[in-house]
Order: structure tokens, then C-alpha cells, then sequence
């Protein structure tokens, strides 16, 4: 332990973590990106007034679609969820969760539809097989964040599970990517979703397939009312 402290120490003096996108150094409590950087970097996405900030047609259930930024193909906000992906930077997923949860807070029509109504976070479960590779559901670190912020809870573990392992959606058409989800979820305990807003998060929202499909699946067993909250929009 103490010798874990130590080299990290010597570590850090050496090679001090710094911010990504402005390149200064790192306080102890970021990740990957300072808080300046998340607070005045990104492209938000909310439109007032407006249900979607996508500004499409929502299915019937689905009350809310919100992001918080706009997707940079090739930029900075692309490497930080790719980060958050697939280098086990979970830190960072909190960090912009909270940047989530905070701009779900500044979002009239999400707070005048959540007030006085049992609300719970689901992070798109991720199929077994995918979390075994992984590790880790990066979805949960970010609902880890909204929920901080938001003092709403995460649904319980296993409520709603993938029975299906999709594979990446990625360069496929809508038609292509409605056909692979199809039937991906199932709703393991019902009577933890029935009547419940759910607000789905996760770290992109692309065509709408994946979170439209798991949407469909949750109405299917009454649930109360859907919202989705990813932090970019493509
Ligand atoms: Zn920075």
C-alpha cells in the first residue's frame, strides 16, 4: 500500500496527469478533464422549449430525448467517451454524468415532469458476455454522476437485462441497426419498472435504435413514463 502511494507519487511529480483539451495540469478530483473545460468546451445541445434536442419525432412513451452536447466527430469529446469506453476511465464518466445531471436540473420540462414521481436511472444495460470483456457498464458511471447531482436513484441491478449481444451498431443504417437490437432487452422484475418514469442514460444518442427499442420493452410492461438523457447527440 504504502509502496503503491509512493511510486504513485513519484509518478505523479514526474509525469503530472493534465487536462486533455486545455493541456493544464489536473486537480486531484478530475479526470482526464478539468472542470473548466467541462463547463465551457462542448456544444450543448438543449434547444428551449423543444421536447427533443434532436428535433425528432419521439415514439409514443417516450416523453423526453435530452443530450447534453453536441457530438464532435474527431474531436475532443469524441476521445473522452471513447476514453470512457474502452480504457476503463470510469472517473471521467462520472465527471460528465454530473455535467449531465446539472443540465437535466436547468431543463424545465424534465423537472416539471419528474416533481412528486417515483423516477428511477437506467443505464442501456450492456449483455453479459460484452461486461465480462469490459468490465465494467461505462452507461452506469455516468448515471452514477446524474444521480449525484439529481439526488434520483439508479434502478436496481439486473432489473432490466440485454439478452442479446449486438455487437457495434456503428456504420449501420437505421433499418440495419432497428433489425440487430430488436428484442435485445427483457424486463427481469417488472414490478421495479411498472408505473416508474425511467430516465435512460447513456453516453450517446445516435438514430435513437437501441434506447427507442429498450424503450418499447419498458412500455410493454407499464412502465410510467420514459425519458432518455445521453451526454452527446450524433
Ligand atoms: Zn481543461
Amino acid at each position: 500500500m504504502l509502496f503503491k502511494r509512493l511510486t504513485e507519487g513519484i509518478l505523479e511529480i514526474l509525469f503530472p496527469k493534465v487536462c486533455t483539451v486545455c493541456g493544464l495540469r489536473l486537480a486531484t478530483n478530475e479526470n482526464f478533464v478539468c472542470n473548466n473545460c467541462l463547463e465551457s468546451k462542448f456544444e450543448e445541445a438543449y434547444q428551449p422549449g423543444k421536447r427533443s434536442t434532436r428535433d425528432i419525432m419521439l415514439p409514443e412513451g417516450v416523453y423526453l430525448q435530452h443530450a447534453l452536447w453536441n457530438f464532435d466527430k474527431g474531436g475532443y469529446l469524441q476521445e473522452v467517451l471513447h476514453q470512457l469506453k474502452y480504457n476503463r476511465l470510469t472517473g471521467v464518466g462520472e465527471d460528465i454524468g454530473r455535467q449531465l445531471g446539472k443540465s437535466m436540473l436547468r431543463h424545465p420540462e424534465f423537472m416539471n415532469r419528474v416533481k412528486g414521481r417515483k423516477v428511477r436511472l437506467l443505464p442501456v444495460p450492456l449483455h453479459p458476455k460484452k461486461y465480462r470483456m469490459r468490465g465494467y457498464n461505462q452507461a452506469f458511471y455516468i448515471a452514477k454522476g446524474v444521480a449525484e447531482v439529481t439526488n434520483l436513484h439508479i434502478i436496481d441491478k439486473n432489473t432490466v437485462q440485454r439478452i442479446k449481444n449486438t455487437g457495434t451498431q456503428t456504420g449501420y443504417s437505421l433499418e440495419k441497426r432497428r433489425k440487430n437490437i430488436d428484442g435485445a432487452f427483457k424486463v427481469t422484475v417488472p414490478e421495479k419498472v411498472k408505473d416508474v418514469l425511467c430516465v435512460i442514460i447513456d453516453d450517446v444518442f445516435t438514430t435513437g435504435a437501441t434506447t427507442f427499442e429498450l424503450s418499447s420493452e419498458l412500455k410493454k410492461i407499464g412502465c410510467g413514463e420514459i425519458m432518455i438523457a445521453t451526454v452527446a447527440q450524433a
